[in-house]
């Protein structure tokens, strides 16, 4: 299944601090998923990704750990954003992050997507956040509002982005980017490969590593 000649599974193979390797073993990840051997040498060496791989696949962790590695805890400014098609899956995201953010201290991860009232999140983006989940309306929303600065993201990740192209998200997603700053790493990972991922890719990737771990149906 995996078309990579088989990296290494050991998460202690990878570039992480001992904390997040004892962190992820209490989580009882004893090895890495195909997609995160194959993804996270190179994500963790600053390489932008597109990543395909089946839904089920720990893809979330991939990127997690990436974007978690770029993070400095002592600066409390929104330093990745992730976006996602849906509430229910930005939920899924901010408590996987928070699980494999355990291992520092006080990083705090925040939840943005439609359909939820405005206040709280207002509220909640004055006390500030390390990360951003969300759906890209809501976080357009906020960047127009000026209640959202992305000035010191260094990481930007696409996640599901097939289904974001499927509900019409390209425009929303471009003018997300736009409000990233330039020198940034850059993460799409997606179920499946439509054309448009490449359209995504053009647009807001920088000499991408592929990654396709089983054929797009
Ligand atoms: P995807 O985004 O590819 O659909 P998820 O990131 O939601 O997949 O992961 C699916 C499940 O696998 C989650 O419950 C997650 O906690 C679990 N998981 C991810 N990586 C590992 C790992 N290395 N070892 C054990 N379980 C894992
Ligand atoms: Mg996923």
């Amino acid at each position: 299944m995996n078309a990579i000649p088989s990296p290494a599974t050991d998460f202690s193979s990878l570039p992480l601090p001992p904390q997040a390797i004892e962190n992820l073993q209490r989580l009882g990840y004893t090895a890495m998923t195909p997609i995160q051997a194959a993804t996270l040498p190179l994500a963790l060496a600053g390489h932008d990704l597109i990543a395909q791989a089946k839904t089920g696949s720990g893809k979330t962790a991939a990127f997690a750990l990436a974007l978690l590695a770029n993070l400095n805890p002592r600066r409390f400014a929104v330093q990745a954003l992730v976006l996602c098609p849906t509430r229910e899956l930005a939920d899924q995201v901010t408590q996987e992050v928070r699980r494999l953010a355990r291992a520092e201290d006080h990083i705090k991860v925040l939840t943005l997507c439609g359909g939820s009232t405005m206040r709280p999140q207002l509220a909640s983006l004055e006390h500030g956040a390390h990360i951003v989940v969300g759906t890209p309306g809501r976080i357009m929303d906020h960047l127009d509002r000026g209640s959202l600065d992305l000035q010191a993201l260094n990481t930007l990740v696409l996640d599901e982005a097939d289904r974001m192209l499927d509900m019409g998200f390209f425009d929303d997603i471009a003018k997300v980017a736009q409000h990233c700053p330039a020198k940034r790493q850059t993460l799409l990972f997606s179920a499946t490969y439509p054309e448009g991922i490449g359209k995504l890719s053009a647009r807001f990737l920088r000499e991408p590593k592929e990654v396709k771990l089983a054929a797009a149906p």
